[in-house]
């Protein structure tokens, strides 16, 4: 059996000056439309208590360059902004913010009969034509739609979404209970554990020690009373910094793509708690932030695989006791009776002796199993 779904291909542009000049421009249209649109709806709004309904295409007689770039950019601006007020009106989000330069700057545009196409050393984009390109793997299916964006340290990306066909993955009839563990990225309940990546370790590490060189460096000029943006000493350093992020960023992407996939690939029922990230991420540690953003984008690989491929994911309710709890026998430990410090227990009633983590990730796997039998019909994919 197949299926369609929404992919997204990220690859690395390499354009040229006349081009980077182009994407520049269109970077600043596209903000320019957001700020000057978002303006007018405010000011209208203070004075006749309606949301003003405008255009991209209204402003192009007073401001002619905007006739420059992809006319579409422009309309997924609006689409943008439309989604913005309405989320913020129907979902109570945060009002939309205008948008500053160096922030995030990118557009999208969409396909046309061909207008974004792949080759093997090009994208093509709209009003612009071939662009060098890296492509890692063949792109297969019809693209929607492109997002060019830059990043803080001067790369060029455009992610493309296409539309593929995925074909289900055979049934395993084995099933897998996933704690977040303490030493260990994960911890399944077949016994196995999962070491964080030495490697996103000592980019970590590099991180914090760069950022206390660009923190240095920040002091020093407002001691000397320097604008940042003239001090070269402080824009190196920002630069630096940017690029270790980028590459745990990329380095931890890739990691988490083939763990989620191998897990989806060997079980049918994947149980995992339903942590509350919000909370966890706000978390000043550097790294602890680092591996607890892992989770959320791990869980959301989880998700939407185990939609694509036919498997189930459960998540649970994330007061039950996944720690507490003897998997032999059910009996509940207190919290004084096991504090965080201790990685193994033996169960006073049953004497099952408990690794922590594995322990709660059965127990995980049991209530996600039970879960699923009560609201079945509910759950995708199972
Ligand atoms: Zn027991």
């Amino acid at each position: 059996m197949t299926k369609q779904v929404l992919n997204a291909y990220k690859v690395r542009l390499y354009p040229i000056e006349d081009q980077q000049l182009f994407f520049t421009k269109s970077f600043g249209c596209t903000r320019f439309i957001w700020n000057k649109m978002l303006n007018d709806k405010i000011e209208y709004y203070k004075e006749n208590k309606t949301e003003l309904k405008n255009t991209p295409a209204q402003y192009k007689t007073e401001f002619e360059w905007l006739k420059e770039v992809d006319s579409l950019a422009l309309d997924n601006v609006q689409q943008n902004l439309r989604s913005a007020y309405s989320k913020f009106f129907k979902q109570g989000a945060g009002f939309p913010k205008f948008k500053k330069k160096g922030q995030k700057d990118s557009y999208t545009t969409n396909n046309q009969k061909g207008t974004v196409a792949v080759t093997n050393t090009t994208v093509k984009l709209p009003r612009i034509g071939h662009i060098k390109a890296k492509i890692h793997r063949s792109i297969n299916g019809l693209i929607k739609s492109a997002t060019i964006s830059k990043t803080p340290s001067g790369k060029y990306y455009v992610s493309l979404l296409v539309e593929t066909v995925v074909s289900l993955l055979p049934k395993t009839h084995s099933n897998i209970g996933i704690d977040l563990g303490l030493t260990h990225f994960i911890v399944l309940s077949d016994g196995s554990k999962v070491a964080n990546p030495k490697f996103l370790a000592s980019l970590q590490d590099k991180l914090g020690r760069e950022q206390k060189i660009l923190a240095k460096r920040r002091l020093v000029a407002s001691n000397q009373q320097r604008k940042l943006s003239d001090s070269k000493n402080y824009q190196k350093q920002r630069l630096k910094v940017a690029k270790v992020y980028e590459k745990i960023t990329h380095t931890r992407k890739d990691f988490l793509h083939k763990l989620s996939f191998n897990i989806i690939k060997n079980h049918d029922v994947i149980a995992i708690e339903d942590l509350n990230v919000k909370g966890m991420v706000k978390n000043r540690k550097l790294a602890k932030a680092i591996s607890d953003s892992s989770w959320s984008t791990f869980t959301t690989m989880l998700a939407y695989k185990a939609e694509w491929y036919g498997k189930a994911l459960v998540k649970i309710d994330r007061w039950y006791p996944s720690s507490k709890t003897c998997s032999g026998c059910g009996h509940v430990l207190t919290k004084e009776e096991l504090p965080l410090s201790v990685r193994s227990w033996d169960c006073p009633f049953c004497l099952q002796n408990n690794d922590r983590d594995i322990n709660a990730s059965i127990n995980i796997l049991n209530e996600g199993l039970r879960c699923l039998k009560l609201k079945e019909p509910l759950v995708q994919g199972s």
